[in-house]
């Protein structure tokens, strides 16, 4: 195999407080790749700012200027993590052999970068990077991750347990991953669908270098429901299995509250009454809140709106202006 051209893909939002560190660590990774002649010196750092509202742009721009690797994207409005991620993914389908995302908070270990080209190189299409332990997120954070894991397995749902997005993608499990149109992007569940030959690294998870989550609660909450949302019809089905067992239960209480008649009892039967339409009242909206949940997902995917929008591009345009120059 020829040496490889690598993009790391960096989505950042508000992240001034680490980019520098980060863009410096980064650099020398790469640098020692290419060193070694893993990568060629062609090889970028593709940081897409999603919409930051502080210094992050600036950051990359300032960079961009004088170091050869750091390239930028930047979205005209906040997207989220996944949809800047992939912004950055489908610019760098064109111009690398493979690219990499992580995250910009130096969280993920970025040692293991080079144990994810030499596995590209053994010709393994994707390399997902496992986290060993995660006792460095909060108690919270672990909990809901293991019991959202589980969940998504019960109902069917493939995903790598404890790999985040940090993950190698060769170009053509990159170009496979653009042919998913699909508005709601959840990369963790779509690229173990692509099915080329992967792998798995494990790495420790370390503690943000600076900042904060910008994964609030709220957004955990929108990521884990698009998550279930997107890939399984398994909540409609509850519903449906919930709407059925409601039924033969009213069946029986028909048949109770008859026999109650008969027996010239009916006045005893307000608590009763009173529950079951509480009772049922309460499965239909339910119900309804999950197929809601799913004709909002139509709703969306039928519009076709574009994920994200490019504002500024310093990743192509810099690689136009190299091919010219040749
Ligand atoms: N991020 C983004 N857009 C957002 C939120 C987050 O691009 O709307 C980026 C963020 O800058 C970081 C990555 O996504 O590089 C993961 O976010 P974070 O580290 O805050 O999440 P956590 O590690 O807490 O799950
Ligand atoms: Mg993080």
């Amino acid at each position: 195999m020829n040496t490889p051209n690598l993009t790391i893909v960096v989505p950042c939002y508000n992240e001034e407080e680490v980019l520098k560190e980060t863009i410096n660590q980064l650099t020398n990774v790469l640098e020692d790749l290419i060193k070694d002649n893993l990568i060629t010196n062609e090889s970028s750092l593709l940081f897409v700012d999603d919409g930051s509202k502080d210094q992050t742009w600036k950051i990359i721009e300032e960079e961009n200027s004088w170091n050869p690797y750091v390239k930028g994207i930047k979205l005209a409005h906040n997207v989220g993590h996944q949809n800047a991620l992939l912004a950055g993914l489908e610019s760098a389908q064109h111009q690398s052999d493979c690219a990499i995302s992580i995250d910009a908070d130096l969280q993920d270990d970025i040692l293991v970068i080079r144990t994810f080209v030499e596995k590209y190189l053994e010709g393994y299409d994707v390399v997902y990077g496992v986290r060993d332990k995660r006792d460095t997120d909060t108690f919270f954070k672990r909990t809901t991750a293991i019991g959202f894991y589980n969940f998504m397995k019960k109902i069917g749902i493939n995903l790598i347990p404890n790999h985040a997005d940090f993950r190698l993608m060769s170009k053509r499990a990159l170009q496979e991953l653009t042919k998913y149109k699909e508005t709601n992007v959840f990369l963790r569940g779509i690229v173990p669908l692509i099915g080329f030959p992967s792998t798995k690294v494990m790495y420790d998870r370390k503690e943000r270098f600076a900042g904060e989550s910008k994964y609030p609660l709220k957004k955990m909450i929108a990521f884990a429901m698009n998550g279930i949302t997107s890939f399984s019809v398994v909540p409609i089905r509850f519903v449906t299995v919930i709407g059925f067992i409601s039924l033969v239960l009213s069946g029986f209480t028909g048949i109770y509250a008859l026999v109650q008649n008969m027996l010239g009892q009916t006045i005893s039967g307000w608590t009763s009454l009173i529950i079951s339409i509480w009772l049922i009242g309460g499965l239909q909206l339910v119900g309804m809140g999950i197929i809601g949940e799913y004709i909002g997902k139509i709703y969306f995917e039928v519009k076709r709106r574009p994920k994200y929008a490019i504002e500024t591009d310093l990743y192509s345009l810099e690689n136009m202006k190299y091919s010219t120059l040749l």
